[in-house]
């Protein structure tokens, strides 16, 4: 097993219910993202966020649009309602739930629009960029050097797919990409990693191969660190840039 196999990271954002303080992680194996319920027209539905605080996603069969006021929000335990008036946008919109998170050893109120498309509001932009995944860029297993030197096979394993979603997590999907921008052929980058997050393997590969014929030869030749990594916002913020190349 290699080192990166050993390896654990932590998660910074938990989520609680300010009336019970359960934890809000979703019932869904492997996930992380915090669920709540949600109301509209009388009708239940099951939400989620996503741990950056960034946007909901509904599981349901209404149609739902980016401008729908939802009736309330409330926590899937205690079932209360998690509405407030603690907070109010600057045009007095009131209509906001309350989560406490938990970052850094801070306890943190975060308020949830009840308007799909409204961005969440509460914390600061520091707060929200300690809260991302402390999560190392996961490094490509290879042949023992001892090994190598005795055969022609190739040297790089490839990326497990643990690694792979662990790797996936790092990325900060960045709305004007400069990764995308670094690509000559203008891989949509954030979108392949967003598939790849869902463990999505085959839709990924499609994703890259809508403008780029040959992914596989291009993750092998291309000087990714001069390119798509070169210009990746994580080398900006001081972290080793994601592995755009490797996944
Ligand atoms: S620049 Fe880096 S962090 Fe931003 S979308 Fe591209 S790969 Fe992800």
């Amino acid at each position: 097993m290699s080192d990166n196999q050993n390896m654990t990271y932590e998660i910074y954002l938990t989520a609680y219910c300010p009336h019970c303080s359960i934890g809000l992680k979703s019932a869904k194996r492997g996930e992380d993202k915090i669920a709540l319920k949600g109301k509209f027209q009388e009708k239940e539905l099951d939400l989620k966020i996503n741990p950056y605080l960034d946007f909901f996603e509904i599981s349901t069969s209404e149609e739902i649009s980016e401008d729908t006021l939802l009736d309330d929000i409330s926590c899937p335990s205690c079932k209360k309602s998690l509405l407030t008036d603690e907070y109010e946008d600057e045009n007095g919109c009131k209509a906001y739930a309350k989560l406490i998170v938990a970052s850094d050893k801070k306890l943190l109120p975060v308020y949830l629009p009840l308007k799909f498309g409204k961005p969440f509001a509460g914390l600061s932009k520091a707060d929200k960029r300690k809260m991302k995944p402390k999560i190392p860029r996961q490094k490509m297993p290879e042949q023992d050097p001892n090994l190598r030197r005795n055969n022609f096979q190739e040297v790089p394993h490839g990326l497990p797919s643990e690694l792979a979603l662990l790797e996936a997590q790092r990325c900060l999907q960045c709305k004007n990409a400069p990764c995308v921008k670094g690509c000559p052929v203008e891989v949509d980058i954030p979108a392949f990693i967003a598939l790849i997050k869902e463990a999505d393997f085959s839709g990924a590969a499609r994703k890259i191969k809508e403008t780029n014929i040959l992914p596989a030869v291009c993750g092998r030749v291309c000087p990714q660190e001069d390119q798509c990594e070169g210009v990746c916002i994580l080398q900006k913020m001081g972290d080793a840039p994601f592995a755009i190349g490797n996944l």
